[in-house]
């Protein structure tokens, strides 16, 4: 009796096991035809990005084909900024990163050829301009170059024309899409360009005194203005020298001058104590390398930072309407 209800059991348990099994086939199936399912659609290229204006310029052009990052994150300062470990999976793992330059961003620079990303030098067919070229101070480095590069809008059309390139390569189906985004927004850089003009031509005053690094020399070079800093170089680790804070301060209180600009995301200490000492507005030049939790949030273009930087300029150079 013992023995049979013994095989009973084991017959019963060989059914419920091969049930048991064809119902976990089954499953397995139905999950490999909705994975396979999921699959099916193309994923989004993924597009890296050193600093705001090429973060910028990249999403206006790519839509929605690609997802663009921008690798700083907000209110950090630029000059400083080196890659975290994720940072560097993240570049690891995309197909595209832009970057302004080589004197810009030395880091981006040492890992070409170190990722399988396409690594683009946006600064590729612009010709460096002296970081000493508007200064007539005996002090020189030779070796540095000005990497501000978009704060002309002529030179931002070129970056622009250098990212449109590299997403042919790489996306050559979209590559008509891709034209037509650029066009448009070379065509807004180029009526940019124009109101810069037509408004600084009409400045009282043609020197912009900056309390801070200057990132506008390729800007002061391309619409025929000068500039004054107390800053020798352009990383906001430099020291202002004394000799040239005096100076400034001297220029303010023989002149008319009516501002001292200070720049993005730095705290504007020798601005304040210019300001202070001579009584003239303080303003804010935007030099765009990067933006503020805030200004990345409500989206802020370039173009908007130029044409801001427009307004405060007639404000601290004086304009005859
Ligand atoms: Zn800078």
């Amino acid at each position: 009796m013992r023995k049979l209800l013994t095989v009973v059991i084991a017959i019963m348990l060989v059914f419920a096991l091969s049930g048991c099994e064809s119902n976990i086939e089954n499953v397995v199936a139905a999950n490999e035809e909705i994975t396979g399912e999921e699959v099916e659609p193309e994923e989004k290229l993924s597009i890296i990005t050193s600093l705001y204006p090429q973060y910028d310029f990249t999403r206006s052009i790519v839509g929605d084909k690609a997802d663009v990052i921008l690798i700083l994150p907000p209110g950090v300062e630029s000059h400083s900024f080196e890659p975290t470990p994720q940072d560097m999976v993240m570049l690891q793992n995309s197909d595209l990163f832009l970057y302004t330059g080589k004197e810009m961003e030395p880091w981006a620079y040492r890992l070409t050829g170190s990722i399988n990303a396409t690594i683009v030098d946006l600064s590729e067919g612009i010709e460096l301009m002296d970081l000493d070229a508007h200064e007539d101070e005996d002090e020189h480095d030779d070796e540095l170059m000005d990497p501000h590069i978009w704060t002309d809008p002529n030179l931002a059309i070129v970056m622009v024309d250098n990212i449109l390139s590299s997403l042919k390569e790489i996306d050559e189906k979209n590559a008509e899409y891709y034209e037509e985004n650029a066009n448009t927004l070379k065509k807004a850089l180029m009526d940019l360009d124009l109101e810069i003009r037509e408004t600084l031509s009409k400045t009282t005053s043609k020197t912009i005194l900056s309390g801070g690094h200057f990132a506008f020399g390729y800007f002061v070079e391309r619409y025929g203005l000068e500039h004054m800093s107390p800053y020798e170089g352009f990383s906001p680790d430099a020291e202002p020298t004394p000799r040239r804070i005096a100076a400034l301060i001297e220029t303010i209180k023989e002149t008319d001058a009516r501002a001292i600009f200070y720049e993005e995301l730095i705290d504007p200490k020798v601005s304040r104590v210019i300001s202070e000492e001579t009584g003239i507005e303080m303003l804010l030049l935007h030099g765009a390398h990067n933006v503020t939790k805030e200004e990345f949030e409500a989206g802020k273009s370039y173009i908007t930072f130029m044409k801001e930087n427009l307004e405060r300029l007639k404000i601290g150079l004086g304009y005859d309407e």
